[in-house]
């Protein structure tokens, strides 16, 4: 059985370099009108998804809360068929590339925030050689600072793989028919859904919560093995 591990935002003394950004669009949060919740989801993050020429694009630029949830119904349905099937498309998902400022120099990983992972491209493509998959880099439009250093990728990550129903409190409500939300904290101790992981992907974000990225024992060995810098493991167990 293979193993799992969280990969937890680096601690502060294995990040090295840092960025200001945010993905150039995103659906609007909402307040639903079935469970009344005012809301908006956090990582599902679709980074290779390029809206340049999309009629939304411009409203999809700015974030905001949409009042009429049925406007937010009409961009959602517009945006679908662009992604994979079976995609989730919450309020809140992000699209296309980070748009600001990085500073390097820069370890082999940038994990700033939970959900977002940089890579840089001479780390990828040993990664790649070394036969991990579903490693997909994608270029950002950030503006890298020293003028030299190496431009750093965003890893689209795909939602695969379920925390195990036993993490999600029993007084928690099924998720929203209307919105998709189903509103309840990370525990402490997560555990992994044996059924729900996939056997094709060496990393991956939890489609009932996408600020959990997981990554497998192959992963994890080919990054020590590599002696690739800038992230921190945890195991999580599977049952
Ligand atoms: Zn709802």
């Amino acid at each position: 059985m293979t193993r799992f591990f969280h990969l937890e935002r680096g601690a502060g003394e294995r990040q090295k370099g840092t960025y200001k950004a945010r993905h150039k669009w995103g659906l609007p949060g909402v307040t639903c009108p079935h469970c009344h919740a005012t809301w908006a989801s956090t990582g599902f993050n679709y980074p290779a998804l390029d809206l340049t020429n999309h009629p939304a694009a411009k409203k999809l630029a700015k974030a905001y809360l949409e009042k009429d949830f049925e406007e937010f119904e009409l961009l959602r349905e517009q945006l679908r068929p662009l992604l994979p099937p079976d995609s989730p498309l919450m309020p809140g998902a992000l699209f296309g590339p980070l748009v600001g400022t990085a500073r390097g120099p820069f370890a082999a990983f940038l994990q700033q925030y939970g959900d977002v992972v940089l890579v840089r491209p001479d780390a990828l493509a040993r990664l790649h050689a070394a036969g991990l998959r579903g490693l997909k880099g994608v270029s950002t439009e950030l503006r890298f600072r020293p003028k030299d250093v190496e431009e750093l990728l965003e890893l689209a990550v795909e939602p695969r793989g379920l925390l195990h129903p036993d993490c999600i409190p029993r007084s928690t409500q099924p998720p929203c028919p209307k919105c998709g939300r189903h509103g309840f904290s990370l525990p402490k101790e997560p555990v992994l859904d044996a059924a729900s992981l996939p056997l094709d992907l060496d990393l991956m974000r939890l489609r009932n919560f996408a600020m959990v990225l997981v990554v497998t024992q192959r992963f994890k060995d080919a990054v020590e093995q590599l002696e690739l810098d800038g992230l921190s493991f945890r195991e999580l167990p599977v049952r």
